[in-house]
């Protein structure tokens, strides 16, 4: 397969901080339209890779490939135009906006949150605000302060925040954090349902979720990869359950 064939191509990727290697020589592929989970011990470098991805973090030596053009060197903002979209673990909402402003303001090159005034809320604006709320099950919340949401509807709205821009990959660190099981529940579809239109990677430690959301599991392991595979298979690896699993 040519590199073109994948979402996403990470080769050799290392980076070190004073001589320790939180990623070491890694090598990855995401299929298009995968959705792929990231597991691991804490301090393995599973939100490392993620930040090697998204251009928060340099690499040292290596490759990151993402529709066949060289990231590594790319600047973060960037890297986001080319359709990467990143959540990071806290949300990062507007509480004193409505969800419907929340997501208004994510569109690109749509009004920014400090020049408001003057912009047009074009029905194309509107069209998309409306299709990603669906999306986030926030469709009857859109007129809602976005601090009054619930902690599991905030992590919704943040994601709905970066489907607005359309990304083509898509990484989240440890969504369901905090949520309740029913939210949990609506994650994994949701998750289900945005990766019909992209690649997904999802790093998570509930296994009851990754076996229900991932098409293949990768686990890391001292900025390694230690076994990747369905998730039936990882889990009976010996390797897995010494490392990880079986604590
Ligand atoms: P995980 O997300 O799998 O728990 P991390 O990627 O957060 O692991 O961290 C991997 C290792 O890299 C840890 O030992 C962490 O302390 C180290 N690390 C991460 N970022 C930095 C940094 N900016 N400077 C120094 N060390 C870091
Ligand atoms: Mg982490």
């Amino acid at each position: 397969m040519s590199n073109t064939d994948f979402a996403l191509a990470v080769e050799d990727l290392t980076v070190s901080f004073d001589g320790f290697k939180a990623i070491d020589a890694l090598t990855l592929y995401i299929d298009k339209n995968e959705l792929r989970v990231i597991i691991g011990p804490n301090g393995a470098g599973k939100t490392t890779l993620l930040d090697l991805i998204c251009g928060k973090t340099r690499a040292s030596a290596g490759s990151i490939k993402f529709k066949n053009t060289e990231l590594t060197r790319m600047a973060e903002y960037r890297r986001v135009r080319l359709g990467i979209g990143r959540k990071f673990q806290t949300p990062s909402i507007y509480e004193n906006l409505s969800v419907f402003q929340n997501l208004e303001v994510s569109y690109p090159g749509g009004r920014s949150v400090f020049g408001a005034l003057g912009f047009k809320c074009t029905d194309e604006v509107k069209s998309k605000v409306q299709a990603v709320a669906d999306d986030i099950m926030l469709a009857d919340k859109l007129d809602t302060e976005a601090g009054l949401l619930s902690h599991g509807q905030k992590q919704w709205l943040e994601i709905g925040m970066l489907l607005m821009q359309e990304p083509e990959l898509l990484m989240l660190d440890e969504p369901i954090a905090g949520m309740s099981s029913r939210e949990r529940e609506l994650t994994a579809e949701l998750l289900q349902r945005i990766c019909k239109n992209r690649a997904v990677i999802v790093i998570e430690h509930d296994m009851e979720f990754v076996k229900r959301i991932a098409h293949k599991v990768t686990v890391m392991h001292q900025g390694k990869i230690l076994a990747e595979g369905p998730m039936e298979k990882v889990q009976a690896d010996p390797k897995v359950i010494d490392v990880y699993l079986g604590h």
